[in-house]
Order: structure tokens, then C-alpha cells, then sequence
């Protein structure tokens, strides 16, 4: 697909947009809507990013990191709850690689749970333990493609080194989820083009588009949330391009307006994420300010009453015929 023809996209009158990304869906993935737990289970973070609540300088947050027990138990309790797969995320910080690899396998010998990791940018060496440890997927947003939006927003951190983990993942045979942040200050259509072009060459088994909410507490504090009408639009074309991802219905979505969910499950998003993090952890989580979350009984019943049903089993990419590890470290 060109840049001209992303283009011509979003020029297209929003409901008629919708509407083919509606249609690509249900004839690609039919009716199902995946739920997955979320499990933030720390907080600790080496990194600055501009946009970012957990960012090192934000001194006025209280840093937790959750026991390999206690992730090992709420795991469980997820899979009794009829959960397919656990996602575990958290800050960026290199001193948990080997804890990490426990708890994969504990989790995979204990439950029946797919697992995603979300823990940002590590050596391939430290990606291959966590696979061989029975990690099937990962998720590393690529957040923006514009090189200088990027060096700005990330500080110390490289467009390249990030793009170089996402081939990392993928040549280890990770589900591979990446995605973007709409609204960054000075980020244009032509960026968001640009970089929906990346996550197409890329070919991503999960693709996640979240509109900016600014924190309080970091330098963009100033700045404007993302539009809700771009950020929907940006979903329905990621659809359009890559008919078999999963998109998921961002809990940033929720932050902007209370049916921002529904309206991005209604135009090709397939996925929500329930938070199981437990309470007073919760708090301690803010990447954005979040508005109080959804659980997994209002969950389902927001899918039914959209006309879906709740996805069975662990809900792999159905992009391509999916082969587990079995094999420990
Ligand atoms: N530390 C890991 C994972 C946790 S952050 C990482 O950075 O990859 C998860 C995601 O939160 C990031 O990828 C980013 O896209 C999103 N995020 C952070 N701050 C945000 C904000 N203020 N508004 C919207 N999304 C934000
Ligand atoms: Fe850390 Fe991720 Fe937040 Fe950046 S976005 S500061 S890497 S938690």
C-alpha cells in the first residue's frame, strides 16, 4: 500500500471508512472479541519518556514491583477466571532478566495461559530466554517513526535500537505487537502515514493505536489529549491494512470518553484488556491518569450488547498457523 492511497484513507468520510474497516473484520476475524488480563506488576523505570508517568524524574510516585509469588498467583487466579492469556508489563529496568524467565516458565507449567510480555527494549539474548522460557508474545509500540518527534519524546533512547528489538522479536518467533500514540505534540497525518506504513512492512500480529492523555506530572503536561475521531480513524485504517491483527480497544480510549471502546470495537478493534493488578498497586500505575477501569463482568456485556461474542481459548493471531514453545531453558 502507497502513502497516497494511506492518504485518500483519511480523507474518506468517516462512516464510510468505518463501515469497510466494519465489514474487513467480521469477514477476517467474524465476531469475537478477545479479553486479556493486564497485570502491571511494576512500576520501576529507567527511562524519561516525555509523555510518561512512570518516567525516572517523577520523583512524587511511590515505586512497587510485585513478588515472582504474588505474579505467580495472580496468574492463576486469571486462568480460573477463564482468562486465554496474561499480559505482564511494567516499567523498563534490566535487573528482573532472570526473575523474568521464572516466572514465565512457572506460569507456563501452572496454568494453561498464553503470555504477552510488555517490558520495552532488551538484548536479543534476554528476548530468546523469555521465548525459551514459553513467551508467546511481545508488545513494544514503536510509539512514533518521525525520528525527531522520537529522539524529543525519548530521550537517550534510539528510533533505531527500538525498530532493531521489534526484528529481534519477530526473527525469535514472538506474536509481535506494536503500535502508536496519536496526538504527540507536532505529529502530523503524514507521521501517522508513515508510521502505519512501518507497522504494515513490519506486519504486526497486534497493532495498538491509544490517543495521547497527558500526566500532571510530566513535561507534557501542557499539552492536548489526542482526538478521539483520529484516533478512531487510525484504528479503522490499521484494520484496512492489516485485516488479521489484533487491534485492541485501548484503555487510553476510555481515558478520552466513556464510549470511546465500544466505538473502536464497532470499526475493527477485537481485543479489550481488563486490569488485575491488585488495588493498592493500581494507583501506583499511572502511565496516564485512567478513568476507573473496566472489569471483566462489564466487559462481557459490553460485547454482547455490541452484537459480539467473547473470544474462546488463548486467542493467537490467526494470521499464521501458531507453533508453541514446549521446550524450557
Ligand atoms: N515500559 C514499556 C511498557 C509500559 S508503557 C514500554 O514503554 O514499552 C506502555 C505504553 O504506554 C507505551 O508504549 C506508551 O505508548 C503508552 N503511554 C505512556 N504514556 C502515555 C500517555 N501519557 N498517554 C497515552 N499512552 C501512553
Ligand atoms: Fe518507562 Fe515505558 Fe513509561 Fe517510557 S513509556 S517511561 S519506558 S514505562
Amino acid at each position: 500500500m502507497l502513502l497516497r492511497e494511506i492518504e485518500l484513507l483519511f480523507n474518506r468520510e468517516p462512516e464510510e471508512l468505518y463501515q469497510s474497516a466494519r465489514t474487513i473484520r467480521e469477514k477476517t476475524l467474524g465476531k469475537e472479541v478477545h479479553i486479556r488480563a493486564l497485570l502491571e506488576f511494576s512500576n520501576c523505570c529507567q527511562n524519561n519518556c516525555l509523555y510518561c508517568g512512570l518516567r525516572k524524574n517523577n520523583r512524587l510516585v511511590q515505586r512497587y514491583q510485585l513478588s515472582k509469588e504474588a505474579i505467580v498467583s495472580l496468574a492463576k487466579k486469571a486462568d480460573q477466571e477463564g482468562y486465554g492469556t496474561i499480559v505482564l508489563q511494567s516499567g523498563e529496568h534490566e535487573d528482573y532478566t532472570e526473575e523474568m524467565t521464572e516466572i514465565i516458565q512457572e506460569i507456563k507449567s501452572k496454568t494453561n495461559l498464553a503470555i504477552t510480555l510488555s517490558l520495552g527494549e532488551h538484548s536479543k539474548d534476554t528476548y530468546e530466554s523469555w521465548r525459551k522460557a514459553g513467551a508467546d508474545r511481545y508488545l513494544l509500540k514503536i510509539e512514533t517513526t518521525n525520528e525527531n518527534l522520537y529522539s524529543k519524546l525519548r530521550p537517550e533512547c534510539s528510533l533505531r535500537k527500538r525498530i532493531s528489538c521489534l526484528y529481534n522479536l519477530r526473527e525469535l518467533g514472538y506474536q509481535v505487537g506494536s503500535g502508536i500514540i496519536i496526538g504527540l505534540p507536532g505529529q502530523t497525518i503524514d507521521d501517522i502515514t508513515r508510521d502505519l506504513l512501518f507497522l504494515k512492512e513490519l506486519d504486526v500480529e497486534m497493532l495498538a493505536i491509544g490517543p495521547l492523555i497527558p500526566h500532571k506530572n510530566t513535561p507534557l503536561n501542557m499539552s492536548r489529549k489526542g482526538s478521539l475521531e483520529l484516533t478512531l480513524k487510525t484504528i479503522a485504517i490499521g484494520r484496512i491494512m492489516l485485516p488479521y491483527a489484533h487491534i485492541p480497544a485501548t484503555t487510553a480510549l476510555r481515558s478520552l470518553d466513556s464510549t470511546a471502546q465500544a466505538q473502536a470495537l464497532a470499526i475493527g478493534a477485537n481485543v479489550l484488556m481488563i486490569g488485575i493488578t491488585p488495588k493498592q498497586f493500581k494507583e501506583y500505575y499511572q502511565i496516564y491518569p485512567s478513568s476507573k477501569p473496566m472489569n471483566l463482568a462489564s466487559a462481557k456485556e459490553l460485547i454482547k450488547s455490541l452484537g459480539y461474542t467473547v473470544g474462546e481459548g488463548k486467542g493467537h493471531s490467526p494470521k499464521s498457523p501458531w507453533k508453541e514453545v514446549t521446550t524450557n531453558a
